[in-house]
């Protein structure tokens, strides 16, 4: 997401005072880990309502379009003031330009990532924001948490010119995608997406190739796409974890993830390539 964004560009720098009001800076500001937008899914204007108080943590992210991003930062379970909302990036997904879904996609891991650190998980003293480098930083022994970054493998299997699809039981009704799974500490992208279809789908895949990559705010994976053909098995559904699973051509396929996601954009590959072998003499 980040690099297919041009007017957005990641960034770092820690502000000393989270209470001070920059008026030239888009400023993000999130309760816990929900964005507070105006009505219109606008950011909201500056300054932010009296009653929050002052911000956990305040830090500049990136830069959008020649404006520089900040995250301002308020702890969990304070009220949303009255004129403000939760935005949410599927819900955004048609209303804001790529350049501000991409500034979301960073700034909400970034804002899991200053919760999830506010203490020493080495020796249990207030972290504090790093002055040179993103990262939380101890006073007290020098250790540093940078932000989380979990890879996840998802792939599209072809048997001839048919798809793997599958229900997940927490989807949208109706909704099919791509298996996925996040990559096991010590295991390779390619063994993660040939453990996950085995047991998930209960085949055997061969001939993996990557496709693409996306950064996915929830709540801080890198999606890592690929493509791979059919080896052998049957297909059974993993108990728990698939509703519904099958062979889908490309005249019938179910309903499908957004457009801007990545699994959609495999598959809708996958659909091209598969109609050109057709129209083929
Ligand atoms: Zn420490």
């Amino acid at each position: 997401m980040i690099a297919a964004a041009p007017d957005f560009e990641p960034a770092y720098g820690s502000i000393a005072d989270p209470s001070a009001a920059d008026e030239r800076a888009l400023v993000f500001p999130f309760i816990g880990q929900k964005l507070l937008i105006g009505p219109d899914a606008a950011l909201p204007r500056q300054p932010m309502p009296q009653n929050l108080g002052n911000p956990l943590r305040a830090l500049r992210f990136g830069v959008l379009a020649g404006r520089d991003c900040v995250l301002r930062v308020w702890p969990a379970g304070l009220a949303i003031p009255p004129d403000l909302s939760a935005g949410d990036y599927r819900s955004l997904w048609g209303q804001w330009p790529p350049g501000y879904l991409a500034a979301f996609v960073r700034a909400r891991q970034l804002v899991a990532w200053v919760l999830h650190n506010r203490f020493c998980g080495a020796c249990g003293q207030a972290m504090e924001a790093g002055r040179t480098e993103i990262a939380c930083e101890c006073p007290a022994c020098g250790y540093k948490a940078y932000p989380r970054i979990s890879p996840v493998a998802i792939g599209i299997v072809l048997k001839g010119d048919e798809i793997l699809l599958a229900r997940s039981p927490h989807f949208a009704p109706g909704m099919y995608s791509a298996l996925a799974g996040f990559v096991e500490a010590g295991e390779s992208a390619e063994a993660c997406l040939r453990r996950e279809v085995r047991e998930e789908a209960g085949i055997d895949i061969r001939n993996i190739r990557y496709f693409d990559s996306q950064s996915w705010p929830y709540p801080h994976s890198l999606m890592l796409g690929f493509i791979a053909d059919y080896h052998g098995g049957d297909l059974v559904a993993q108990e728990g974890e698939i509703e519904d699973i099958g062979w889908f051509r490309p005249g019938g396929l179910p309903i499908l993830p957004h457009a801007g996601s990545l699994a959609r954009r495999m598959i809708d590959a996958v659909c091209r390539t598969l109609a050109k072998k057709t129209r083929r003499p």
